[in-house]
């Protein structure tokens, strides 16, 4: 009996200490409390551009950035000549049902917003049936559509026009196009199943690496 009370005195101390033990969800907020930072903090979301009092505008790449939009391509791939404009049709109507958005790089633009930075989207998609995109992100991510833009022909021009202090991007030309427009390059990595491979040298350009941003 002296043994069955101390195995659930046992039982019962094991328990409250596993409740308390259990790591703070990380739940998105609009407004940046002292515990939504702290959160942040406990949870590794930290990059040279959340901790530099003088970054006010971010970008970020879309596809393998905000997006593992694999699927969408697949889809452009099978319904039309790949890179015309059918398939970007194709490709940007498509992200709201077969992408998946990168969770790393969500808690970033949050904790950006948190901030009171102004966060854009540049991709070098081509911009037909891009409506669907711009809607499909600005609903998700609470971006005006105003600050998502196609640039199919090289981000370098728009991130100086735009005043962005720092640029994230999955590919090495992002990272480019961040350091010649006087930007923060800072690297999402790439998912291992992305469909797409080039341009993609981790830490080659001397960049920030954000960790677990696959
Ligand atoms: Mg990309």
């Amino acid at each position: 009996m002296k043994q069955l009370k101390s195995l659930l005195l046992t039982l019962i101390a094991a328990i409250f200490l596993a409740a308390g033990c259990a790591a703070p969800p990380v739940v998105p907020q609009q407004s940046a409390s002292p515990a939504a930072i702290e959160a942040r903090e406990a949870a590794g979301i930290t990059t040279p551009a959340l901790d530099d009092p003088s970054v006010k505008k971010v970008g970020l790449d879309i596809d393998d950035t905000v997006l593992f939009s694999s699927p969408a391509f697949d889809k452009g791939y099978e319904g039309a000549q790949a890179y015309t404009d059918e398939f970007w049709t194709i490709v940007n109507r498509s992200d709201e049902e077969v992408s998946i958005l990168k969770p790393k790089t969500v808690e970033i633009i949050k904790a950006h917003q948190q901030k009171g930075h102004e966060v854009f989207l540049i991709t070098a998609r081509n911009n037909s049936g891009g409506e669907a995109l711009k809607k499909f992100m600005s609903k998700t991510l609470d971006i005006p559509e105003s600050n998502i833009f196609f640039a199919p022909s090289g981000k370098t021009e728009l991130l100086k026009e735009l005043g962005i202090d720092a640029f994230y991007g999955d590919s090495d030309s992002d990272i480019r196009y961040a350091k010649e427009a006087g930007a923060i390059p800072i690297r999402i990595l790439r998912s291992p199943e992305s469909g797409y491979k080039s341009s993609y040298n981790p830490g080659s350009l001397d960049e920030f690496i954000v960790p677990d941003s696959e």
